[in-house]
């Protein structure tokens, strides 16, 4: 298995991207902040299926980092992610430098609305519009005719395809299912920070959030159901719970009995913040 080849420039990304689509490709990217793991390879093999040939994007973007986050601390291991990105047969990585995304003097933020209020919003202000600036250009570098996202990132999934839509982006955007441990924990670069006792703890989300959606499915009263689920977070050893609420799911406005839902939560263990949702059942 050979490694992808590795692009670091956007003109030699858009030589590749055109020679594909002279020869009649269809072009799909994966934006990643890299430190892969399997969910992000199950994007790439959804890509591939989708598409003739496959871009994967890895860069820690620093503009999606509030001063106070983990930037420095993220885990960067380009060497692996390009052998793992060879088992999943990737055909191009694009690793451009901070300064090649954000040379100085750069002044441009998108904001987007809608889905983006609440739930991390409330936490991490600057997070979408950070999101939002770097998928827009990294859509606008590669020029892809469709990208996909994890439904891990529930709301970020929600923001980058109102951004899509706003923007007349011509990109499919297609939603991929969470991978997860085990049991039940969702794979994230993130969980590398947890030691066995935190990795334990964090092995519940998954269940207590479940546990919340099939208790909204049954009638219970939503500020019952997330109550219910904050408290038993507290009894499992998460140390601040930022939100668990139930939400609408494509609109993430305030969700409404006998309308798709989605339970999102965020919560910490220790210095890390762990985020999941899961799908209201339908009854
Ligand atoms: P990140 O590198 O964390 O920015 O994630 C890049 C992409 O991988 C995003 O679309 C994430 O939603 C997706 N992703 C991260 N973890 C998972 C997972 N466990 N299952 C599916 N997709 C994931």
């Amino acid at each position: 298995m050979s490694r992808p080849e590795v692009v670091d420039s956007v003109a030699a990304l858009r030589a590749q991207v055109s020679d594909w689509r002279r020869d009649g490709l269809r072009v799909a990217m994966v934006p990643t902040m890299g430190a892969l793991h399997e969910g992000h390879l199950s994007l790439i093999r959804i890509a591939r299926e989708k598409a003739e040939r496959c871009v994967v994007s890895i860069f820690v973007n620093p503009a999606q980092f509030a001063p106070s986050e983990d930037l420095d601390k993220y885990p960067r291991q380009l060497a692996r992610d390009l052998d793992l990105l060879a088992t999943v047969k990737a055909d191009l990585a694009f690793t451009p430098t901070v300064g090649a995304m954000y040379p100085a003097g750069f002044a441009t933020r998108i904001s987007v609305g809608g889905p983006s209020a609440g739930l991390e919003s409330d936490f991490r202000p600057t997070f979408f519009e950070g999101v939002a600036t770097v998928v827009a250009k990294l859509f606008l570098q590669a020029t892809p005719d469709c990208a996909v996202f994890g439904e891990k990132d529930y709301q970020q999934l929600c923001v980058v395809r109102q951004l899509c839509r706003d923007l007349d982006l011509p990109v499919e955007i297609i939603g991929a299912p969470t991978i997860r441990d085990a049991h039940g924990l969702a794979m994230s670069s993130r969980n590398a920070y947890l030691d066995e006792a935190e990795l334990a703890v964090a092995r519940q989300l998954n269940a207590i959030l479940r546990r919340a959606a099939a208790a909204l499915a049954a009638g219970t009263h939503q500020d019952d159901a997330t109550g219910e689920a904050g408290r038993a977070l507290i009894a499992a050893g998460f140390q601040k719970i930022d939100y668990v609420e139930a939400r609408e799911s494509l609109t993430l406005a305030p969700w409404r009995r006998d309308h798709a839902g989605r339970v999102l939560a965020a919560a910490w263990l220790g210095k890390t913040r762990l985020i999941d949702n899961v799908e209201v059942p339908t009854v």
